[in-house]
């Protein structure tokens, strides 16, 4: 099978099990989308994928700087962990950050966003497991710090947040983390803070190759799909 026909009948089974998670959960299709983890796959595979898809995600914000240059029309997310001296390269290549971590971080892309006269949509990243050795705001903090965070909405689009679950064999494993991730969004939009910046934090991202599918029964807007796409190459 060519690298083309692999990834076209790789996205038709993704496709098809995103629609029938939809059809389970009452959402429409249009309500999720895909973005292409590209992370690990060679160029010829990514060159290949953008004949098919438009939305990629990449981890590291140099790798996603050279490929958006070279695929221009593609629209490119970070959704990997950025270092403050990377803010200005992420937000010169990537039209949504799915990795906002911490207040300092925030506050960093706020002020180049600024200076580059841009207003980047990010997601708020919630570490919703406890786990130490994963990054993102506790559900504390994001109580304790929403005003602040909310205060950097002028510069920045807060579209919403974005989690990962642990990692485990079983996809059904996952659903407690995403349901929380879903009522502590919707909490978060009742707020005063929320209503008077005119927030609309839509935006769900959650769910990777593993655990897409509860992902989407639990309200995910963009799933980030790696390894599943590049089954077989
Ligand atoms: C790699 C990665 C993904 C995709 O993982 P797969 O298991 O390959 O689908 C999703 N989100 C983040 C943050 C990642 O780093």
């Amino acid at each position: 099978m060519t690298i083309h026909d692999q990834l076209t009948q790789n996205l038709n089974e993704i496709q098809d099990q995103i629609q029938l998670a939809c059809v389970q959960a009452g959402r429409s299709l249009n309500d999720v989308r895909l973005v292409a983890v590209t992370k690990y796959a060679e160029w010829s595979w990514v060159e290949a994928l953008s004949s098919l898809h438009q939305t990629f995600g990449e981890n590291r914000p140099q790798q996603l700087a050279e490929r958006q240059v070279l695929l221009p029309e593609i629209e490119w997310h970070l959704i990997g962990q950025l270092q403050r001296n990377k803010v200005k390269l992420a937000l010169q290549h990537a039209r949504v950050i799915h990795s906002i971590d911490s207040l300092r971080l925030l506050e960093r892309v706020a002020q180049v966003a600024a200076e580059l006269q841009l207003r980047p949509g990010v997601l708020i990243q919630a570490n919703m497991s406890q786990e130490t050795t994963k990054s993102g705001f506790t559900v504390e903090e994001l109580r304790h710090d929403w005003s602040q965070i909310v205060s950097f909405s002028k510069a920045v689009q807060i579209n919403g947040f974005m989690t990962m679950a642990a990692e485990s064999d079983v996809p059904e494993d996952a659903r407690p983390v995403f349901r929380s991730l879903r009522l502590l969004r919707d909490e978060l939009q009742q707020t005063d803070a929320s209503h008077s910046a005119g927030l609309a934090l839509r935006e769900l991202s959650m769910g990777m190759s593993g655990d897409f599918v509860p992902a989407i029964e639990e309200g995910a807007t963009m799933v980030r799909i790696g390894s599943r796409i590049f089954d077989g190459l």
